[in-house]
């Protein structure tokens, strides 16, 4: 199968197979999609396809230039990626190894992270690309996380415009709407989707992240982001998550009200481990799994593990406060996305499960 260390996106990969094979494959490319989905990896499959020595097509990874390419030391690939303009050399060059590891691994920079491009690198770059490639076919510019960076692309774009000797621009981008339209405009864009629950499963069990139960449960939660997935099962926030939305739902249903307020406001201080969007997740999973049990449905749990809990928790409910805490967790994600105080939204909620009892 074509590009085979990319997880799923069969689609991308036979749009892409279909231009290698004729010949078509445009100058500068824009993949983009979700967090987590291998944007990364495919751009540097894309740039091994183009300079394999063994395939036109589908790249053997074993070649030189195949090889140079993944470990991104090649002299004729270029790699920019927003960091830090204070990052120092040993930690760049660490994140490139990360990088050339498991492009999957490395997350995506803080939101507010913009980088500026100094002069003399733009010069740089501009003369680096003018020249005739060293060993390649052809030469490679990836930018991740294009977005993040105008200034780098700006400083290129007569070059993303009409670029010397078959150079070929690979950029990837999650949030396209935030790539200036004189990018847009100068590249074919590819949307990569999320992956499926299954593939994250099998990639985890497969590198050993994680035995059975932890990777089907990261898998689930991951929302198609394997980045996500890793993320969760390292900082253990898988566990604990899950444990936090279960005794905010035990306290909701059968604790008093000065226990809620006291748990509310723990969770708020303890917040800075855990999303709250990730948290309302875990809450509407042991929801939707209660749910399942009372339709006598129970093998699609998620908390498969956790069934005298799951059971308890279908003994507390019915059906309507099934409904009504599901309208209400949209609401309190919109609502934590506006940024209305979490511990209100939480005894919002909690008052809202109390009352169904
Ligand atoms: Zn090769």
């Amino acid at each position: 199968m074509f590009f085979d260390e990319v997880i799923g996106q069969t689609r991308a990969k036979r749009i892409l197979e279909r231009l290698l094979i004729s010949g078509r494959l445009p100058h500068a490319l824009l993949l983009h999609g979700p967090e987590g989905i291998g944007k990364k990896a495919m751009a540097i499959r894309i740039a091994m396809a183009v300079n394999c020595l063994t395939s036109e097509v589908d790249p053997c990874g074993a070649c030189n230039a195949c090889r140079k390419i993944l470990a991104l030391g090649h002299p004729d690939l270029t790699v920019l990626y927003p960091r830090p303009a204070t990052a120092k050399p040993e930690e760049e060059a660490d994140l490139m190894r990360a990088m050339a590891e498991n492009p999957y691994r490395v997350s995506q920079p803080a939101r507010n992270l913009t980088i500026p491009m100094p002069k003399k690198r733009a010069q740089e770059l501009r003369r680096r690309a003018a020249l005739r490639p060293f060993e390649a076919k052809r030469k490679v510019i990836l930018i991740f996380d294009v977005d993040y960076m105008p200034d780098t692309v700006n400083a290129l774009l007569k070059t993303l415009e009409e670029p010397p000797n078959e150079m070929l621009f690979v950029l990837t981008t999650s949030r396209p709407g935030s790539v200036l339209p004189t990018i847009l405009s100068r590249c074919q864009p590819l949307g990569l989707g999320r992956l499926s629950a299954e593939d994250i499963e099998q990639v985890l069990l497969g590198q050993g992240e994680a035995g059975v139960e932890r990777a089907r449960l990261a898998a689930k939660l991951a929302d198609g982001n394997l980045t996500r997935a890793y993320e969760m099962l390292d900082s253990g926030d898988l566990e604990q998550g899950r444990d936090a939305a279960f005794e905010f739902l035990r306290i909701s249903l059968e604790g008093t009200s000065v226990q809620a307020l006291e748990w509310a406001e723990s969770c708020v201080k303890n917040k800075k481990n855990r999303s709250p969007e990730q948290f309302m997740k875990w809450m509407l999973l042991w929801i939707r799994d209660a749910f399942l049990q009372l339709q006598g449905i129970p093998d699609g749990a998620t908390n498969f593990d956790r069934t005298t809990d799951v059971v308890w928790l279908a003994g507390m409910v019915d059906d309507r406060t099934v409904e009504h805490v599901l309208s209400e967790t949209e609401v309190a994600l919109e609502r934590i996305a506006r940024n209305v105080n979490l511990q209100l939204v939480l005894l919002h909620l909690m008052s809202v499960l109390s009352k169904n009892r």
